[in-house]
């Protein structure tokens, strides 16, 4: 492999970098995680570069994909909920914040005033 073949993938934190880095490796793809520091000025947290084979890129991309999807999930996040609009012309809507349905007649959430204008 030589080097002109590495691209620059992303900046992440240390942790997420490595656990990126470990997460790729059990599926036989190596990345190599930098630490630059340019991109980041005193105070901030650590990050690393994430470098990685051109070949690589769509599954390793897919793989950070999954990894914040998971990482929606574990923090509660109902992804359908989200995606859920506030659409006048059907006579109920759910709230995307709280997921209470609701009239659309009210223009804010009964339940946690979130405003749909
Ligand atoms: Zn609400």
């Amino acid at each position: 492999m030589s080097p002109d073949d590495k691209v620059l993938l992303a900046v992440l934190g240390v942790r997420d970098a490595e656990m990126l880095a470990s997460r790729l490796g059990a599926q036989g793809i190596n990345i190599a995680t930098i630490y630059n520091h340019s991109t980041c000025t005193t105070g901030c947290s650590p990050s690393k570069e994430i470098w990685a084979h051109v070949d690589d890129v769509p599954v390793i991309k897919r793989c950070i994909q999954e990894e914040r999807l998971a990482m929606l999930n574990a923090m509660g996040v109902n992804l359908e909920q989200i995606e859920k609009v506030y659409d006048p012309s059907q006579g109920e809507a759910t709230c995307p914040a709280c997921g209470t349905c609701f009239s659309t007649a009210h223009e804010a959430c009964p339940e946690c005033g979130l405003q749909f204008v």
